[in-house]
């Protein structure tokens, strides 16, 4: 009964979870998308949980742009994305690679989604 009633209120509590990070990296997206100055940025935790695995970051030299597969990261799930900022400067660039700049995250690969307009694009959407 107990262990019942405690698998159905942490059920409720990761929906709750899953909402409030949905929503948070809805704002955090949109707010990049407009390239406004980051107040706070979701944790890796966050964007796993939500199913945005992939943490879309452009070199502002090059002008090249990578997605970070997340899962793959041996970080704490607590720290925030703007954390990774000065592990994920630009190769090609080095040695004076300028900061990256996180552009979104993604529930897609950046191939991924070429595949997924390439497609949308065949069917004439
Ligand atoms: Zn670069």
């Amino acid at each position: 009964m107990a262990a019942e009633k405690e698998a159905a209120s942490r059920r409720a509590t990761d929906a709750q979870v899953l909402e409030d990070a949905e929503r948070l990296i809805g704002a955090w997206n949109a707010r990049q998308a407009k390239r406004m100055p980051m107040l706070f940025s979701p944790t890796i935790g966050a964007a796993i949980a939500a199913g945005y695995w992939f943490l879309w970051v452009r070199c502002p030299a090059c002008r090249t742009i990578n997605a970070i597969d997340l899962r793959t990261l041996d970080r704490h799930h607590g720290a925030a994305l703007s954390s990774l900022i000065p592990a994920l400067s630009c190769w090609s660039c080095q040695p004076n690679a300028p900061f990256a700049e996180l552009v979104r995250l993604s529930r897609m690969s950046i191939a991924d989604e070429m595949r997924e307009e390439y497609t949308a694009r065949l069917l004439g959407d």
